[in-house]
């Protein structure tokens, strides 16, 4: 995530800032330059164009601008609110609630899958592959169950995993490391991208057959794999192959196990870069090889590059989080069939960004 400044004052302003906590300027995120503009009463002008803010700013606690002339179709709503299909009624308001965190986690996944050049097309556009859209229900409140998914580019999230007493007991029941909503955005919008850009179109001829030899053939039957995983659990030996036992159960879910990962390194990596951070070997007080200096961008490189430099980052945060008696932050081992897998992950990544930078 890119570390954001106030355009008045100068101080570091987070992702989500609506105001500058150090000079109180009222601030907000303009997606085509992804940086922080201050606002007026009546907006702000950028490049001609007079930007306000996302009709949602206050219902969903959002800070991204949009052009005071948007499509009609995006509902005055920023593009990542704009993705959201289905949510809870106005009067429900327990639920609502807990769409603001969900809503900001949408907010990282989309900016994060801009910043990666991946495409981000919405479900109420009718050209081109099928677009995204975003089902926010709260099992606690909808008549019918809500189960955490993805069907063709619909993706459903339960907003009670925003609760985390909820999130925390699942996770503790179904034996996982690490369970959060925006961990399910990745995880889900991962199945959206192996549909998109490995198994339909052009990609299926340069990725299926190889996507197939790496992660399995997605077309075995989902509901006995889910019906094994749930009775027997993974394999005993699933550390030497997979990154977690979930990634065991069926291909798609590998596949998307990957993808949230990848998310999750690029991610933290760019953070810590944006930040400054460099690791100086001849500083650290055990054996390293070299100085780590995270790069704006790993597109050249092999994948290795970047997961060496994460297991180095990687492991600066597991031991700050211990330190505060929490949880590793990144608790998983990559085993070398999930570098190879990763790797995938990377090319299908950077092949897509090329190809729309080009078109
Ligand atoms: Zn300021
Ligand atoms: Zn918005």
């Amino acid at each position: 995530m890119r570390a954001f400044a106030c355009p008045a004052c100068g101080s570091f302003a987070p992702f989500e800032a609506t105001a500058c906590s150090a000079c109180a300027a009222t601030i907000g995120l303009h997606p085509p330059s992804m940086t922080m503009f201050e606002l007026g009463n009546d907006g702000v002008d950028i490049d001609g164009r007079c930007w306000i803010r996302c009709t949602q700013s206050v219902t969903l606690g959002c800070n991204w601008l949009v052009p005071e002339e948007g499509d009609a179709r995006g509902r005055g709503r920023c593009l990542p609110d704009s993705l959201i299909r289905r949510e809870p009624d106005a009067s429900d308001t327990v639920a609502r609630e807990k769409l603001v965190p969900t809503a900001q986690a949408l907010r990282r996944l989309i900016y994060q899958l801009l910043d990666l050049g991946l495409p981000v097309q919405p479900f109420w556009r009718a050209d081109g592959p099928p677009g995204l859209a975003f089902d926010l229900l709260s099992s606690y409140s909808e008549r019918e169950r809500v189960t955490i998914g993805h069907a063709g580019g619909v993706i459903t999230i339960d907003l009670v995993e925003s609760l985390d007493a909820y999130r925390e007991s699942l996770r503790v029941r179904l034996g996982e490391p690490y369970r959060t909503m925006l961990g399910h955005f990745r995880h889900e919008v991962g199945h959206y991208f192996q549909h998109i850009l490995v198994e339909t179109g052009s990609g299926a001829d340069e990725y299926l057959a190889e996507c197939r030899a790496l992660f399995g053939d997605e077309q075995a039957s989902y509901a006995a794999a889910i019906d094994r995983h749930y009775r027997f659990g993974a394999p005993a030996n699933w550390a030497e192959s997979f990154i977690s036992e979930y990634a065991t159960m069926h291909p798609w879910e590998d596949f998307a196990k990957c993808f949230a990962h990848y998310l999750h390194i690029t991610d933290t990596i760019d953070t810590a870069r944006e930040a400054g951070m460099v690791l100086q070997a001849d500083r650290v007080r055990f054996a390293a090889p070299r100085d780590v200096v995270p790069l704006e961008c790993y597109d050249d490189v092999p994948v290795e590059r970047l997961l060496d430099d994460w297991s180095w980052i990687s492991l600066f945060f597991n031991r700050v989080n211990t330190a505060m008696g929490k949880n590793p932050l990144y608790p998983f081992t990559i085993p070398p069939p999930v570098v190879t897998k990763l790797d995938f992950v990377h090319r299908v990544v950077r092949a897509s960004a090329r190809e729309r930078r080009a078109g």
